[in-house]
């Protein structure tokens, strides 16, 4: 391993004091010359321990070498057998954790940069124009799939290769689900969302919009004109702080706040009105890729000050490391070590203020970090003009909740055997719905799974 250069290559990016003005993407990506450099790190090791951390098994010392051979085209071909959006999960995977936290090069430096090369692929193939796969001959059968997210969208994916009929039945007037409505435009571009979506059209999925399954149509209606359905309806009730004031003017689920600024294009500005007034000074809780989400784009809104406030430390904030990097060298503020008591309001009931409380750290909790503990008296109030919950979702409740043979567990999830089977014959489910708020790959690989399964189950039944 003596001549391989220890550090990955670089990835240009906007520089912050630019990037905070705007809603354009922060990494620039690789060129050419960059990703066959960083392709050639790669030791193609034997034993390929980079694909046991790949929750979807991509080869990736085999699309990996194709890079470094300049042959982009086969490297493309090579990773959409496992993963038919890379464009999106070279971008949002947290591949530390993953494929790269894997990496036999991880014993002398960093590890390959293999999100980045997957990332390169996908740009590189967006810009010559996707081929569309070839499909297996129909089979003459019907499914249904609730929710277009990562999900929703590789499970009709993969079915649609195998030759299935898939419509796709979605709530919002958008594909994508957390892809389009949470992430912000500065991290995945929607352009990016959308060319991934018209992709799984091609396939022959059809998608149906502004339809809530469970109220517009019951899934009992589905199965009986389907096959079979699969459900990945995600996880996208917020959960509350639970503290006075949260019902006053200026406080925010984060949901809430990223949906009006994703959605109603408050990103575009000034080319689009902005549909949410923030104020001077913002306060995001919570310190996942959300919170991060959050506090960058107020920010970007025009905030003046933008904070984290969080109750433990750094060391043990969820979000991955590369949003903290971001965030930190974007001027967010870390208020750590605190956690908020009650919102206070003025008398027309705007928020004005946020009362803290300072914490230190205990033993370790169920969680293995460090269990928060307030200190008492060290109470202190901060001047905000917005709030923002961003302390984790839930499951959403419509789907479980209207069908009473559907197994739940504790927090409303769908309980589903490993390929994603529900304890209804022929209804399947995956994703956020079913594991709780993760993340897009498991997502994306639990649609995988399902449509395996759904695969087996339509062509065996009667
Ligand atoms: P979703 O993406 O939530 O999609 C569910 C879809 O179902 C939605 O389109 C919804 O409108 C639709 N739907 C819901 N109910 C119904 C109904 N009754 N009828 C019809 N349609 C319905 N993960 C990462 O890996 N990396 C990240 O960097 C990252 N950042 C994130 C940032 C934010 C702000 C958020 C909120 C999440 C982030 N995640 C990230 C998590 C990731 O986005 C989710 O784990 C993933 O999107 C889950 O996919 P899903 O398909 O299960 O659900
Ligand atoms: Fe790594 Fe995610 Fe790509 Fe798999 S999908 S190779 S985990 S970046
Ligand atoms: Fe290449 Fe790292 Fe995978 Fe080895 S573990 S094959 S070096 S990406």
């Amino acid at each position: 391993m003596k001549n391989i250069k220890k550090n990955k290559h670089k990835m240009p990016e906007q520089p912050p004091k630019q990037r905070i003005k705007n809603f354009n993407e922060v990494p620039l990506g690789y060129d050419k010359k960059t990703a066959i450099a960083e392709a050639k790190r790669c030791l193609q090791c034997k034993n390929k321990p980079c694909i046991k951390g790949c929750p979807v098994e991509i080869d990736i010392p085999g699309f990996i070498k194709q890079i470094a051979q300049g042959n982009f085209g086969k490297a493309a071909e090579i990773i959409k057998n496992k993963n038919n959006i890379p464009a999106i999960s070279g971008r949002v995977c947290p591949y530390e954790n993953q494929c790269e936290g894997r990496c036999t090069l991880k014993k002398i430096g960093e590890p390959v940069a293999i999100g980045r090369l997957e990332r390169f692929i996908a740009d590189y193939e967006h810009k010559k124009g996707k081929k569309t796969p070839k499909k297996a001959a129909p089979t003459g059968k019907k499914i249904a799939v609730v929710g277009s997210g990562p999900a929703g969208l590789t499970c009709a994916g993969d079915l649609a290769k195998m030759g299935h009929q898939v419509t796709i039945f979605e709530a919002l007037h958008a594909p994508g689900g957390v892809l389009m409505y949470g992430i912000p435009e500065f991290r995945l571009p929607k352009k990016i969302v959308e060319t991934e979506v018209e992709y799984i059209k091609k396939l022959g999925v059809e998608i149906k919009y502004d339809i809530i399954v469970g109220q517009t149509i019951t899934v009992e209606e589905l199965q009986q004109q389907y096959d079979a359905v699969f459900i990945g309806t995600g996880a996208g009730l917020p959960r509350w702080l639970n503290i006075p004031g949260e019902n006053l003017d200026g406080v925010y689920s984060a949901n809430e706040f990223l949906t009006r600024v994703n959605m109603m294009k408050a990103y575009k500005f000034p080319e689009y009105d902005t549909p949410i007034k923030i104020g001077e000074t913002v306060a995001t809780f919570g310190a996942g890729n959300v919170a991060m989400d959050c506090a960058r784009t107020a920010l970007r809104l025009g905030a003046k000050k933008s904070y984290i406030i969080y109750r433990r430390t750094e060391k043990e904030m969820p979000a991955r490391q590369e949003e903290i990097q971001h965030a930190l060298e974007e001027g967010i503020i870390f208020k750590l070590l605190m956690t908020p008591k009650r919102f206070i309001g003025d008398e027309k009931g705007r928020l004005k203020q946020v009362e803290c409380i300072k914490m230190k750290l205990g033993e370790p909790d169920s969680s293995g970090r460090r269990k928060p503990i307030p200190i008492p008296n060290s109470e202190e109030k901060i001047n905000i003009d917005t709030a923002i919950i961003a302390i984790g979702q839930n499951p959403n409740p419509l789907i479980p909740k209207t069908m009473k043979k559907l197994k739940t567990g504790e927090k409303g999830n769908i309980i589903t055997d490993e390929n994603g089977k529900t304890s209804i014959p022929g209804l399947y489910a995956g994703g956020d719905i079913a594991t709780g708020a993760a993340t897009v790959i498991l997502a994306m690989g639990a649609g995988k799974k399902a449509a395996k399964a759904i695969d087996k189950y339509v062509k065996t039944k009667k």
